[in-house]
């Protein structure tokens, strides 16, 4: 078992009333019922509950000022799964990684800064952000999908009605993060690059087909390991087609537009003063 994901400890330090802040990753819309999936969360013993999309506006502005300055090809590094994939098989690519944090990560830091003494937790749909997780110092743990159903069910928490809202950083364009392309058309990199200079690309499969031959005309490579992306993480239900899943995300956006949220709430600039969201890779 990975460390970051004993979720007996986890669970134990949450009875003790250890404050933690759950980090959910915004795939979570197409797996559980917002907001229900908020009380429930505080019903586990959560003292926060926070979207991760305020995250990915940050390391978004990184990609902007990146894409910008640069030449030759640029890979997008906010999936774990394509950054060990680039370091195991193709180490002669990893040059070309964005040296930005993940949404995880860097959500991460703007918690660590705004609640210095809580947990970090991030719930999760993937398997490699546990090897992620377990190499930052801003991510003390990680629950997946499954094992939240188990804990929910475990506990005999039922899913509620009634208002409540994230603690923080609401952020509702970057709410399409987990989709294929998310990354690429929220941090407006058309604005930059030429159409058919960028190449979004779902699927390991068809990225190893890419590495394997790229096309020298291609300058920024937009890409999740699964098939969907996030949506399609190796720990979502299958009970819900890609595309059904997909809908539900679009959805949750519909509704961002339409949803009376405090200032208090959202995520600013100013939650984020003084990070760096680099790293090495
Ligand atoms: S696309 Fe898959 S491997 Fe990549 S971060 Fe999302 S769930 Fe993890």
């Amino acid at each position: 078992m990975l460390k970051k994901n004993n979720i007996s400890k986890i669970e134990k330090e949450l009875k003790k009333g250890v404050k933690m802040v759950a980090m959910v990753a915004p795939s979570f819309v197409a797996e559980f019922e917002y907001p229900s999936m908020i009380h429930q969360l505080k019903d586990l013993g959560f003292d926060k509950v926070v979207e991760l999309t305020f995250g990915a506006k940050m390391i978004n502005r990184e990609y902007h000022k990146i894409l910008k300055n640069s030449k030759g090809l640029i890979i997008s590094s906010a999936c774990a799964g394509v950054v060990e994939t680039i370091k195991n098989k193709y180490p002669q690519y990893k040059k070309n990684l964005v040296k930005v944090d993940s949404p995880m990560t860097a959500t991460g830091k703007i918690c660590k800064k705004l609640w210095p003494k809580h947990k970090t937790v991030f719930i999760s749909p993937c398997e490699f952000k546990k090897i992620e997780a377990g190499k930052s110092k801003h991510v003390d743990y990680v629950i997946d999908y499954e094992q939240l159903r188990e804990l929910f069910k475990k506990n005999k928490i039922k899913k509620k009605r009634g208002k409540v809202l994230f603690d923080k950083f609401y952020n509702d364009y970057t709410k399409i993060y987990p989709l294929s392309g998310g990354l690429g058309k929220t941090a407006q990199i058309r604005k930059i690059l030429k159409k058919d200079e960028i190449l979004t690309i779902e699927g390991i499969k068809e990225i190893m087909k890419f590495l394997d031959k790229p096309d020298p005309k291609i300058r920024f490579l937009d890409i999740l390991f699964c098939v969907g992306g996030c949506i399609g993480g190796p720990h979502t239900s299958k009970k819900l087609t890609i595309p059904q899943k997909r809908k539900k995300v679009l959805n949750y956006l519909e509704l961002a537009k339409t949803e009376d949220i405090p200032k208090t709430r959202k995520g600013v600039i100013e939650n984020a003063k003084g990070i760096k969201f680099t790293r090495t890779l």
